[in-house]
């Protein structure tokens, strides 16, 4: 099947009992058993719940995946992932990586002995540089937050799998619409559903999907034994959210590449990052692992001053001044003050997430109204 065939109709039917076309919300805990052990599959909520069930089913399709679970926030599934490893291990990380995800590795997982390196993965010789016998895990995020860089995702598979270790891409940015890492060799497949998946703002979840079989069993056993799981409710809204997903993800592309083009072209602005343009230093590595390249654009402003980037940020009327991304509207954020505020100045700086930076998630609205706006902004 197709994308858009699975992302309607994957791991979804209509009620037997009723010929309900849409997935009840089983808002239930518990399941009736006829005799001990004697069930129709569901237990308890926590470890399974049907409406839950339907939507990991559906992620797993989407991401040409076997397995998929997903939990009550995107770090949930973070979390889980690194909980796959022991005392000892070791982890090499893009350095240019959402800011809760690095504030996951560093503040909770580093004090239970886990390693984390954190390199500039668009030279995959970084990456080979820090393996070592302890490696356990490869994290990638591609594009990057709030950069923009490219990550070679079959590069960092061919690594792991020299390395012994497990390959896993944080897919958020991209949706499973405009790349799917399991194909490109990967283990598992992160996102922030809150983000693209659920794309109306309503919605707080993340989601891991794999095809291995002893991965799955570890996913399953860390997400029941630990219990970051999602809601009945907030399962059926990412359902719904999914049906609609590849019509809004062509519309961001194609509202992206217009307010790129846009930013480009304007004086008071330095620089802006988006893989779409060729000039963009990964653009072929984005062309060969990607089928669009989104709606997700960060600029800098000329002279580099936190006191305009936040004039900007504030005298936007249809952006939406706020954390997130990836839902029908459009939001502007300030990633130092924001989104990448847990992060110290030095670290960030190094990264390109200057006192300027401003992000874009580019929304699903009419482009010449955008434009209007940024214009306004701007001026
Ligand atoms: C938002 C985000 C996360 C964290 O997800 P939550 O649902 O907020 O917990 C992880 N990675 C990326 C790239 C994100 O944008």
């Amino acid at each position: 099947m197709k994308f858009a065939t699975k992302a309607i109709h994957a791991g979804v039917h209509p009620d037997e009992s009723t010929g309900a076309i849409m997935t009840p919300i089983y808002q239930t805990s518990t399941y009736v058993q006829d005799g001990v052990g004697n069930h129709k599959g569901y237990e308890y909520s926590r470890t399974l719940n049907p409406t839950r069930h339907a939507l990991e089913k559906n992620i797993a399709a989407i991401e040409n995946g076997n397995f998929g679970a997903c939990f009550g926030s995107g770090l949930a599934a973070i979390d889980c992932v690194i909980k796959m490893l022991n005392p000892g291990d070791e982890v090499i990380s893009t350095n240019d990586l959402y800011g809760g995800s690095y504030r996951l590795f560093k503040t909770i997982f580093e004090k239970y002995g886990i390693k984390f390196h954190f390199v500039d993965m668009q030279h995959p010789t970084n990456v080979e540089s820090h393996v070592n016998a302890d490696t356990k895990l490869i994290w990638v995020e591609t594009p990057t937050n709030p950069m923009m860089n490219i990550i070679d995702i079959e590069a960092m598979a061919s690594i792991a799998k020299k390395a012994g270790a497990m390959l896993c891409v944080d897919n958020t940015f991209a949706t499973p619409y405009l790349q799917n890492p399991l194909d490109l060799g990967a283990d598992i497949v992160m996102h922030s559903v809150t983000k693209y998946l659920g794309g109306h703002s309503d919605v707080v979840m993340g989601a891991l999907v794999c095809n291995d079989e002893e991965i799955a069993k570890e996913m399953y056993r860390i997400q029941n034994s630990t219990g970051a799981v999602t809601a009945p409710m907030d399962s059926f809204l990412v359902l719904r959210g999914i049906k609609t997903l590849h019509l809004r993800v062509q519309r961001h592309c194609e509202n992206g590449e217009k307010l790129a083009n846009f930013l480009v072209n304007h004086p008071k602005i330095e620089k802006v990052y988006w893989p779409g343009f060729p000039t963009h230093p990964n653009h072929d590595v984005a062309r060969k692992q990607m089928r669009g390249f989104g709606g997700m654009i960060s600029f800098t402003l000329k002279g580099n001053r936190l006191e305009d980037a936040l004039e900007v940020v504030k005298k936007v009327e249809i952006f939406a001044l706020a954390e997130s991304l990836g839902g029908v509207e459009s939001l502007i954020g300030h990633p130092a003050t924001m989104t990448h505020a847990s992060i110290p100045k030095e670290v960030r700086e190094k990264t390109g997430v200057v006192d300027s930076l401003i992000r874009l998630s580019v929304g699903i609205e009419d482009a010449d109204d955008l434009i209007a706006d940024l214009t306004l902004a701007l001026a």
